[in-house]
């Protein structure tokens, strides 16, 4: 079969919720993936930084194939020997205390949510059913319908409601504002340390040590959805350490299992989630030993293979040659470790869109997010060869243009 036929049977039969690249990709490895016609491609995008550890990573494979024969699932009902370890590992890594598995990243965003407002009438006191919870404008925190409740995206809620109170929205990157919103009511503030699929939008320094002492002065739960920023992405383990801060909850999902498997995780500093007693809150496949294994695995290799520095050190010496590009379209380019992106002025003729188009046929597949910004987040295992490679095509397209 040809693109073609594969496109045409994807759109005969799927839901047309995506608009993707019209790629085939067959196989994968390291930052590298190729297509039903045999071409090679730069993975720009790492599958929205789910594949940091790079695509179907041997160690984490060999990890996966010795689990799947032994045992996969158990369900909570019965206790697995992978889970245990899980837990210590990861709260040992993060100075974490508790640990909650989950499979994707909306189901982590979604557990927070519950646990804090239940913390917020057990332990802070707030009035039966009118627990607030503050959120950023332009967030993405998933798609499920609390979520998309709070989204400010018109795109991703019109006609989706009614949906679930106890929301309000303040600006990204304004902690005068968060001051200022916080009620007796208020049980949490749900922030991304940066915004990915907004753009990759920074926010101010000090803006995170800022909202770390307000949330602390007014007893609201600070929660980090690291879900994209966290593994390494930013340049540190979590974006949180740039600004020296510890998130009362973060959440990680994504890299979490280096792109094999769903598994996402709540992680708590403060004991919110011992609020929750059995048959309150589960999952029938979170926490899984199939899932345990390969997190367990992804973590390892990313600590033992020196990812982290790598996207420290490759990203910025990316966005360093990518600020040197000369182009009267190219409004910003920002970024922090392995997370770039390039945004270009409005109404510049195609969008970034155009641009995507264009590296993919010079081997570079990369998204845009929104209409004018692109994003580049390859995979953590970049070699500085290979970054020299892609900004030679990224070059080719934007300089001088
Ligand atoms: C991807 C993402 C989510 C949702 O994760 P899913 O696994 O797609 O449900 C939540 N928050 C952020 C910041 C994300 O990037």
């Amino acid at each position: 079969m040809n693109t073609s036929e594969y496109i045409r049977l994807e759109n005969e039969y799927g839901a047309a919720n995506y608009k993707p690249l019209d790629v085939i990709l067959i196989r994968g490895k390291g930052i590298w993936v190729w297509d039903v016609d045999g071409n090679k491609y730069m993975d720009c995008l790492a599958a929205y930084s789910a594949v940091n550890q790079g695509h179907c990573h041997p160690v984490i494979l060999k990890a996966m194939m010795d689990q799947a024969e032994k045992l996969t699932l158990t369900s909570r009902a019965f206790r697995n020997d992978q889970l245990p370890f899980l837990y210590e590992e990861l709260c040992k890594l993060t100075n974490s205390h508790k640990v909650l598995p989950m499979n994707s990243g909306a189901e982590a965003v979604e557990t927070a949510i519950k646990c804090v407002r239940k913390w917020g009438y057990e332990v802070k006191g707030v009035e039966k059913d009118k627990a607030e919870i503050i959120v950023c404008a332009d967030n993405f925190h998933g798609r499920t319908l609390a979520i998309v409740g709070f989204s400010t995206d018109e795109n991703a809620r019109a006609n989706f409601g009614p949906f679930a109170p106890g929301f309000k929205t303040i600006p990204f990157g304004d902690a005068d504002a968060l001051d200022e919103t916080i009620t007796e009511n208020t049980v949490a503030f749900l922030v991304e340390p940066i915004q990915g699929e907004a753009g990759v939008i920074i926010p101010p320094a000090g803006y995170l040590k800022r909202v770390r002492e307000i949330c602390t002065e007014k007893n609201v739960i600070l929660i980090l959805d690291e879900i994209q920023t966290g593994l390494g992405r930013t340049g540190a383990l979590l974006a949180e350490e740039h600004e020296g801060i510890e998130a009362d909850l973060t959440l990680i999902g994504k890299a979490l299992s280096g792109g094999f498997y769903p598994v996402s995780a709540v992680l708590s500093n403060r004991e919110v989630l011992e609020i929750l007693k059995p048959g309150q809150h589960g999952s029938t496949f979170g926490g899984n030993p199939l899932a345990c294994s390969i997190a367990r695995t992804a973590l390892k290799i990313l600590i033992d293979e020196n990812m982290i520095e790598n996207s420290r050190e490759m990203g910025e010496y990316f966005l360093s040659e990518l600020k040197k590009i000369k182009n009267r379209q190219i409004k910003d380019v920002r970024g922090r470790g392995l997370m770039i992106a390039i945004e270009f002025h409005d109404g510049t003729e195609g969008g970034a869109r155009a641009v995507a188009e264009k590296l993919k046929v010079l081997g570079i597949l990369c998204k845009e997010t929104h209409t004018y910004t692109i994003r580049f987040a390859p995979p953590l295992v970049i070699k500085k060869d290979e970054v020299d490679w892609a900004l030679k095509r990224i070059r080719q397209v934007l300089d001088n243009k």
